[in-house]
C-alpha cells in the first residue's frame, strides 16, 4: 500500500511507470530476494543479473511473438544513438536508405544517417506540420533503398501509423518505435529492425531496446567502433560491456506485469479506451478545442490539441497544474497542450483530465 500521494504525469518522457513496479522495486531496492544484495550493486555477470538479463529478454519475445531469426539487444544512448548506428551498420557509403519523414525524430534520423551515406525522403508532412500519416500514394521510394525508416509514433506532433507502410519486396523496414512500442500487437516479422528508448512506454532511462532480423547483422564496416557494431551485442547477448542494469531491472518488472495481465491485446484495449475518451473530450467541446492531427492519423499515446488563444493555453497549463495534472504543456514546435497517456498512465487520469476540460471550457468559454 502506497501512503505516497502521486499526482497524475502526462509527462511525454521519461514517462510514468506502473505503481506496482515502483512498489516492488523499492521493496527489493536493498536486497533482491534470495539475493541479498541490492539490484544497483550486482555484477552484470552474476547468476542473479543473467536471470533478470535473459528474463527481460525471454519477456520480449513472448510479449511481441518474436520470430526465431531476430535478436533481442539492450543498448545505450537512446533512441537517437540508433539514429546514428542504423546507417553505420546498415547504409553503405554509396547506398540509399529511404526515410519517411513524419516529424522532429525522424528529422533527426534522416540528419544523422546522411552523414553516412545517401538519404532519400520518401514522404513527408512537413508541409502540414507534420499533423498527418502520408498515405500509401504519396510515397515514393528509390530504386532500391538499403532500408526504409518510420517512426511509429510521433511523440511531439500526436501522429501515429495505424498501418505499417507497404515496403518494395527485399527492403527491410526501420522503425523509430520510441514512444509507442508495446501499445498494442506488433508484427515484428513485417520488420527487419524496431529501436525504442525505454524511457517512455518500457522502463527508465538510458535503456534502448533493438530487435533486430539476424540478416542484418554483421554488415558494419570494420572501421565501426566496437560498441556501435550490432554484431558485438548480439554475440555477447547484451552483455559485451556492462548494460543498464537497473533499466534492464525495472524492464523486466514492466513486461512480467504486462505478461501477467493479458499482454498485448489487453494493452491495446486499454489504450484505445484512453484515447477514445480524451479525443471525444476535444472533440465534443463545440471546437473549444481543437486537435492538433487529422483524426485518422491521431496518436493513442501523444494527445494535441489547441485552445482558442494561446492566452487560454497558457491558463489551461498553469489551473491543470495547481489540480494536480502535471507534463500537459505541449513541445515548442506544436505549441497548445500535449497529454501522453503511455501505457502505465492510468485511465483515472484521463478521466480526471476530461472533467478538467469541461470545466475550464465552462469558465473560460
Ligand atoms: C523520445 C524520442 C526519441 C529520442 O529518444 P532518446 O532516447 O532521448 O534518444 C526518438 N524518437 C522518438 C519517436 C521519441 O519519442
Amino acid at each position: 500500500m502506497s501512503i505516497v500521494h502521486r499526482i497524475h504525469n502526462f509527462s511525454a518522457g521519461p514517462a510514468v511507470l506502473p505503481l506496482a513496479v515502483l512498489e516492488e522495486a523499492r521493496e527489493h531496492l536493498l536486497a533482491l530476494p534470495g539475493v541479498g544484495m541490492s539490484v544497483l550493486e550486482i555484477s552484470h555477470r552474476s547468476k542473479p543479473f543473467e536471470e533478470i538479463c535473459f528474463g527481460a529478454e525471454e519477456s520480449v519475445r513472448r510479449l511481441a511473438g518474436v520470430p526465431d531469426g531476430y535478436q533481442v539487444l539492450f543498448l545505450q544512448g537512446g533512441a537517437t544513438m540508433q539514429f546514428s548506428m542504423v546507417p553505420m551498420n546498415l547504409l553503405p557509403a554509396s547506398g540509399t536508405a529511404d526515410y519517411i519523414e513524419t516529424g522532429v525524430w525522424s528529422e533527426k534520423a534522416i540528419a544523422e544517417a546522411k552523414k553516412i551515406g545517401g538519404v532519400h525522403v520518401a514522404a513527408s508532412s512537413k508541409g502540414t506540420n507534420h499533423d498527418r500519416i502520408p498515405s500509401a500514394a504519396e510515397i515514393r521510394w528509390s530504386s532500391a533503398p538499403a532500408y526504409a525508416h518510420m517512426t511509429s509514433n510521433n511523440t511531439i506532433f500526436g501522429t501515429q501509423w495505424h498501418h505499417l507502410p507497404m515496403v518494395p519486396a527485399g527492403v527491410p523496414l526501420v522503425n523509430d518505435a520510441s514512444s509507442d512500442i508495446f501499445c498494442r500487437p506488433i508484427d515484428v516479422a513485417k520488420h527487419g529492425l524496431i529501436y525504442a528508448g525505454a524511457q517512455k512506454n518500457l522502463a527508465i532511462a538510458g535503456l534502448t531496446l533493438v530487435i533486430v532480423r539476424e540478416d542484418l547483422i554483421g554488415r558494419a564496416p570494420s572501421s565501426t567502433p566496437i560498441y556501435l557494431n550490432y554484431a558485438t551485442h548480439a554475440k555477447e547477448r547484451s552483455l559485451y560491456n556492462t548494460p543498464p542494469v537497473f533499466a534492464i531491472y525495472i524492464l523486466h518488472l514492466v513486461l512480467k506485469r504486462l505478461l501477467a495481465t493479458g499482454g498485448l491485446a489487453a494493452v491495446e484495449a486499454n489504450n484505445r479506451r484512453k484515447a477514445e475518451k480524451l479525443y471525444a473530450a476535444v472533440d465534443g467541446s463545440g471546437g473549444y478545442y481543437h486537435g492538433h492531427a487529422q483524426v485518422a492519423d491521431r496518436s493513442w499515446m501523444n494527445v494535441t490539441f489547441k485552445l482558442p488563444s494561446g492566452e487560454l493555453e497558457k491558463r489551461f497549463v498553469a489551473e491543470s497544474t495547481r489540480q494536480g495534472l502535471d507534463g500537459l504543456k505541449g513541445h515548442r514546435s506544436v505549441g497548445g497542450i500535449r497529454a501522453s497517456i503511455y501505457n502505465a498512465f492510468p485511465e483515472a487520469g484521463v478521466d480526471a483530465l476530461v472533467a478538467f476540460m469541461a470545466e475550464f471550457a465552462r469558465t473560460n468559454g
